[in-house]
């Protein structure tokens, strides 16, 4: 099976498995079993970050776009835990701080 056959069928099953969510960890790229823990922490100053003004503290932030309560543990790209850090799809195989932001901020389907 080649690697973009064994890709779509993944997806397709996540797809049926869990919805969304699982589909959306597929879609940032990330290998089947890549904990959040082994990802590089994205730097401020990568160029992809500094375009989406993103911050490891989010109340740190001097963004005009930013809402209070607003962070990557709540926003709908992240798919890490509440604390530490988390794989973001913005940033494929980096890791964002769950107290981060970005302008990219969008708030978690519930
Ligand atoms: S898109 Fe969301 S999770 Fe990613 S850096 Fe921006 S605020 Fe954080």
């Amino acid at each position: 099976m080649s690697k973009e056959q064994d890709i779509e069928s993944r997806r397709r099953f996540l797809k049926v498995a869990a919805g969304t969510t699982a589909a959306a960890v597929v879609f940032g790229g990330l290998p089947r079993f890549a904990r959040a823990a082994d990802l590089p922490p994205v730097s401020e100053s990568d160029p992809t970050a500094k375009a989406l003004g993103y911050v490891e503290d989010a109340s740190k932030t001097a963004n005009a776009k930013y809402k209070a309560g607003d962070d990557c543990a709540n926003c709908q790209f992240y798919s890490g835990g509440a604390t530490g850090r988390g794989p973001c799809q913005l940033f494929p195989g980096k890791s964002v701080n769950a107290k981060g932001w970005c302008v990219s901020h969008t708030p978690k389907k519930a």
